[in-house]
């Protein structure tokens, strides 16, 4: 009996995997039938008759019209059901928090907003973030509890994976604030915490610019300066989840005193911070008078020598094909990105410089990227349910 029972459990496993595999190739072909399903994955036309029936019953996919076939038959053509599985993206930053309902193909559906103060405690942040996460909830109709997977969250500064623990706020200034637990159990819901960078880069390979892309590295600069490290299609996140913290190289340690306790991190000479510090001024002004104040002209000379010294050290470091920047300081000032790429040409191995490119980020929202956590879990698990917390890896 037990033997018939574990043979019961394979093929419903195999059966789900199948689904899976099925709802993701209809993602990735945008159009198709069930012919080429069976074309492509090699089942049987019964097989791939059953699983499309059931995924449509279940409204994951829909059928959007006729195709012909070349021999005078039409074929029914397949395709996604976007808004059949969602998630909820937060992003918390120092006067703000935002959350947005975000669809499998990275559009963002609805969203709403609430400012906080940048002394927030740590029991006020998570009270803050559970009441605009229900109030988001209950605004939507109420498809939305059925389609639901979970909820992403970003926040800048280190993180712990996927334990979700705060380790450090440079915003807040306050640290080991256990956020996903915490959230998960008021909420009652699968809840994911990620560093704000590292969000991003998954947000670009999942719907940007970066989705072609195996290997590349995002910037996000602003106070600070953090980056993401994608490498062979994953995010490298070292053995805390702390890999990417560009910032904090160190340049000079005789330098200028970083708000991590220590002198002459990279951050302290490329930051908006720094720029808006040694002028005394906030960064739009600066930037105003790049082509009519010589200080202003070399100082900026000097933070994207930098950048490039960093960019072709990176390269060289990763092999990787594309350095993406990110955050305000692009935003404000986006023709640096293109200095950056003329002078890191120059520095770049000859032989690794030849298809590197040096781009603007493609996607604009913190809370799609904050979705994309959740969505990207989904994406890789066996089944078409609500992501699990994945376990620690190993
Ligand atoms: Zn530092």
């Amino acid at each position: 009996m037990q033997g018939r029972h574990i043979v019961k459990q394979d093929s419903d496993l195999m059966h789900q995997r199948n689904m899976k595999m099925i709802y993701k190739l209809i993602k990735s072909e945008r159009v198709t039938t069930k012919a080429k399903l069976t074309r492509i994955t090699k089942l049987s036309p019964t097989s791939i008759g059953r699983i499309v029936g059931e995924l449509i019953e279940n409204q994951f996919v829909q059928e959007v019209g006729q195709e012909s076939n070349g021999v005078g038959r039409k074929a029914t053509s397949l395709s996604l059901n976007p808004n059949r599985v969602l998630a909820i993206g937060v992003s918390v930053d120092r006067g703000l928090i935002q959350a947005g309902i975000v669809n499998v193909e990275g559009e963002l559906c609805a969203s709403i907003e609430r400012p906080i103060d940048h002394s927030i405690s740590q029991e006020m942040l998570i009270r803050k973030t559970v009441e605009l996460i229900e109030d988001l909830i209950g605004r939507y109709d109420g498809k939305l509890k059925q389609a639901l997977v979970g909820i992403g969250i970003s926040v800048p500064g280190p993180v712990a994976w996927p334990e979700g623990i705060m380790q450090y706020s440079p915003q807040f200034r306050w640290g080991n604030c256990n956020f996903r637990e915490e959230l998960q159990k008021q909420l009652k819901r699968s809840v994911l915490v990620e560093n704000n960078v590292k969000s991003m880069a998954i947000a670009e390979h999942l719907f940007g610019d970066m989705k072609e892309y195996t290997d590349f590295i995002v910037f996000n600069v602003g106070s600070g300066v953090g980056a993401a490290v994608i490498s062979k299609g994953r995010l490298c996140r070292g053995a805390s989840n702390f890999a990417g913290e560009i910032g904090h190289t160190i340049i000079d340690p005789n330098g200028p005193l970083c708000d991590c306790g220590r002198h002459g991190c990279f951050q302290t000479y490329v930051s908006m911070n720094s720029v808006q510090e040694h002028f005394g001024m906030p960064f739009s002004e600066v930037i105003a008078k790049r082509n009519a104040d010589k200080e202003v002209q070399e100082y900026l000379e000097q933070v994207t020598d930098r950048f490039a010294i960093m960019t072709a050290n990176l390269v060289n470091y990763y092999d990787t094909k594309c350095v993406l920047f990110h955050g305000q300081m692009q935003q404000e000032w986006p023709e640096m990105v293109n200095i950056i790429k003329e002078k890191a040409d120059k520095l770049i191995w000859k032989s690794l410089s030849k298809e590197f490119e040096v781009l603007g980020a493609d996607i604009k929202s913190e809370m799609v990227a904050s979705a994309s956590v959740i969505l990207s879990e989904f994406l890789e698990a066996d089944n078409l349910e609500a992501v699990e917390i994945p376990r620690k890896e190993i």
